[in-house]
C-alpha cells in the first residue's frame, strides 16, 4: 500500500488554481521528488501534504486513511525548510533533542539518540555542545536533518533545502541526503526547481507544470523518455525543430523544408504538427557525419563551452543555432570557425504533438 496518496487534489486561491487535479501515490521508503519551475505549485502541494494547508477539493491519504483534516502537529511527518528554522539560542544537541524533550525522553537517552542522529547526518559527536550560531551553512543543514530524524517521522518533507547553498557544497549534501535516506529507510518527499538535483537523489520524480503533474517516472525514464516538449526542455538544453508530417518514416522541418528521417512510430498517432527534439549529447558532428543520419545540416562552429570532462559546441546553420555536446577526450579537436556537418540518428530524436 502507498504510504501517501493524493486523489484529485485541487488548491484554489480565490479564482487562481495553484494545484490542479493532482493524483499520485508515494511508496514507503521511497525518495520521491516533486520538481517544477518557480510558481508551478510545489510549495502549495507540500503545504497540503504536511498539513499546513487544506486542499480545496480531493483527498490526501496516509496509509489509506484520509488525513485532510488532521493538523500538521498531529501528523507523523516532519518538514525541513530552506530557512531551516533552527533554534538559534540552542546548541546543536539542544536542537536535535528538542522533539524528544517534548515527548519526555530522559536526558541520557536523549543524548545517546541525538549523538546517533548527528552521526547519521554526517556531523561529528563533538558538535553536540556547539551553539548552532557557530555552525557553517552546510553544518546547519545537517543539524536540521538530524533534528527532523530525531522526531522519528514516517515521512520527511523538504522544501528546496539546498537552493541557497553554493554549488560544491550542494553536490556534497545531495549525496549525503541520499545516503541518509538509504541508511534510515524513511520516506523522503523532496521539492526542488532543479531537475539535476532531483535526478541525483530520487527513486521517482514528479514534474509539475502550472499546478499539474506533467510526468511521473524514474530519473532515467524522465531523462530518456520525456512525454512532452516541456519536460524535455526542463531537463536541459535541447535542439528543437518545428516539424509537420510528410510521409511514413519522415517529417518536414518547417523552417528549412528539409526532410527528417524518423523511426516509424516516432510521431504520435494523428500527428499534424509539433516539435522534434534532440539532446546535445545525441548530436553527431564532423567534417562528414556517417551515413544513416536523420538529416545532415551544414554549419560552422561559432562557440565552444568547456564543461570540464565535456565540451559543448554552438553550430550555426543558416539562421539557426544548434548545440552539440562531446566528451572531449574521445573527439578530434574541432575549433571555432570549422565547417562541419551535424545531424543525429533517427532513434535519438523525440517528437511531440504540441507547438
Ligand atoms: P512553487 O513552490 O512551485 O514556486 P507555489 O506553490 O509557491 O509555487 O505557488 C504556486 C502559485 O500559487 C503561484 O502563482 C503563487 O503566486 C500562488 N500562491 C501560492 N500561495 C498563495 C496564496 N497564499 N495566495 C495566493 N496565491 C498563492
Ligand atoms: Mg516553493
Amino acid at each position: 500500500m502507498a504510504i501517501l496518496e493524493l486523489r484529485n487534489v485541487d488548491k484554489f486561491f480565490d479564482d487562481f488554481v495553484a494545484v490542479d487535479r493532482v493524483s499520485l501515490s508515494i511508496e514507503e521508503g521511497e525518495f520521491f521528488t516533486i520538481v517544477g519551475p518557480s510558481g508551478s505549485g510545489k510549495t502549495t502541494m507540500i503545504r497540503m501534504l504536511v498539513g499546513m494547508d487544506k486542499p480545496t477539493n480531493g483527498q490526501i491519504l496516509l496509509r489509506g486513511e484520509a488525513i485532510n483534516d488532521v493538523p500538521a502537529n498531529l501528523r507523523p511527518t516532519c518538514m525541513v525548510f530552506q530557512s531551516l528554522a533552527l533554534f538559534p539560542h540552542m546548541t546543536v544537541g539542544g536542537n536535535v533533542e528538542y522533539s524528544m524533550k517534548c515527548k519526555g525522553v530522559p536526558k541520557p537517552e536523549r543524548r545517546r539518540r541525538a549523538l546517533h542522529f548527528l552521526s547519521v547526518a554526517h556531523l561529528p559527536e563533538s558538535y553536540y555542545d556547539k551553539p548552532v550560531t557557530q555552525c557553517s551553512g552546510g553544518e546547519r543543514q545537517r543539524v536540521a536533518i538530524a533534528r527532523a530524524l530525531a522526531f522519528d517521522p514516517e515521512i520527511l518533507f523538504f522544501d528546496e533545502p539546498l537552493s541557497a547553498i553554493d554549488y560544491r557544497l550542494r553536490k556534497v549534501l545531495e549525496r549525503e541526503l541520499k545516503d541518509i535516506q538509504r541508511a534510515t529507510g524513511k520516506t523522503f518527499v523532496y521539492i526542488t526547481h532543479s531537475l539535476e538535483e532531483a535526478m541525483v537523489m530520487s527513486d521517482r520524480i514528479a514534474v509539475m507544470r502550472k499546478g499539474r503533474i506533467a510526468q511521473i517516472g524514474t530519473p532515467n525514464e524522465i531523462y530518456r523518455s520525456p512525454n512532452s516538449h516541456f519536460v524535455s526542455e526542463f531537463m536541459g538544453e535541447v535542439n528543437s525543430f518545428k516539424v509537420r508530417p510528410e510521409k511514413a518514416g519522415s517529417l518536414v522541418d518547417v523552417e528549412s523544408g528539409r526532410a527528417i528521417i524518423v523511426e516509424p512510430d516516432a510521431a504520435p498517432a494523428g500527428f499534424k504538427a509539433g516539435v522534434l527534439v534532440v539532446r546535445p549529447e545525441d548530436m553527431l558532428m564532423g567534417r562528414q557525419i556517417p551515413a544513416g543520419a536523420a538529416c545532415i545540416l551544414k554549419g560552422r562552429i561559432v562557440n565552444e563551452y568547456v564543461l570540464g570532462s565535456r565540451v559543448q559546441y554552438q553550430v550555426r546553420s543558416g539562421e539557426s543555432l544548434y548545440l552539440v555536446e562531446k566528451i572531449r577526450a574521445t573527439e578530434d579537436a574541432e575549433g571555432i570557425g570549422s565547417d562541419v556537418e551535424i545531424g543525429w540518428r533517427p532513434g535519438d530524436a523525440r517528437v511531440f504533438d504540441e507547438p
